[in-house]
């Protein structure tokens, strides 16, 4: 299945030893409130907000952050976009060939320059617009709430592993669900919109979230599904999108004349 990856994650600093909510967040309180953590209901706001930190950090720490020519760009993209209703963001460059970004609900924001190579300006702005919709929307949350309980539901933590090793396992797991999150379709059209929305709040080009998504199902065309992810799953699902996003740029124009 060709898969195409824009994650955008927010970023998170590593806590290894704060107190929340009785639990001791050092890699033992991260196994044990795991070997707790029967639903997703028992999981509460401030420990995804700390498991977001934590899984941004063990991130961070594999990846090869770009300080260059790509951070400079970013940040001209990006320039005076400090928060998200109030929570602070940190955006951040991952130098690899593969065509991503994502959010994650702590404000964190991570970009691979392999996206970057491939959009504009304005096509950058909608795609992380989009992926804010999704830390907006709560999308994001879930996701780690989700991914938390699976991988605490597994035999991970009877492994005879270290607590570092398995609570780097539980992070690793959690990583994954935010760089390949299987968000449905009706989060993805609150995306879109809110991707388009904030290109043309930001003076962008209203056709951004359009051209993007049209770019990105071109690219999965000529082979590179591989290093496409996320957004874009299959073709029909992605037309519809692109249908939606013309609709709502074409009614914005309109609206202007
Ligand atoms: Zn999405």
């Amino acid at each position: 299945m060709k898969r195409f990856f824009v994650i955008l994650a927010t970023t998170l600093s590593l806590c290894s030893c704060s107190v929340l909510g009785g639990i001791n967040w050092n890699a033992e309180g991260l196994v044990s409130a795991a070997g707790k953590a029967a639903t997703a209901a028992s999981i509460s706001d401030d420990m995804v907000v700390e498991l977001s930190r934590q899984t941004i950090a063990q991130m961070d720490a594999q990846s090869v952050i770009d300080h260059g020519a790509y951070e400079q760009r970013l940040s001209r993209v990006l320039s005076g976009l400090k928060d998200l209703d109030g929570l602070p963001l940190n955006f951040k460059v991952y130098k690899t060939k593969e065509i991503n970004a994502f959010a994650c609900g702590d404000g964190s924001i991570r970009v691979y320059s392999g996206l970057m190579d491939v959009m504009d300006d304005d096509e950058l702005t909608a795609i992380i617009g989009h992926e804010l919709g999704h830390v907006r929307h709560k999308d994001t949350k879930r996701a780690i709430k989700n991914a938390y309980v699976a991988s605490a539901a597994r035999d991970i933590l009877a492994s005879a592993g270290s607590y570092g090793a398995m609570a780097s396992a539980l992070l690793g797991d959690m990583g994954e669900a935010l760089v390949s999150a299987q968000f449905s379709q009706a989060q993805e059209y609150k995306a879109d919109e809110h991707g388009c929305q904030f290109a043309i709040d930001r003076g962008k080009n209203p056709y951004s979230m359009y051209n993007a998504l049209e770019k990105l199902m071109q690219l999965s065309d000529g082979g590179n599904g591989s290093v496409i992810a996320h957004m874009f799953a299959d073709h029909p699902k992605t037309e519809k999108r692109m249908e939606r996003m013309k609709k709502m740029a074409d009614n914005y124009t309109a609206s202007k004349n």
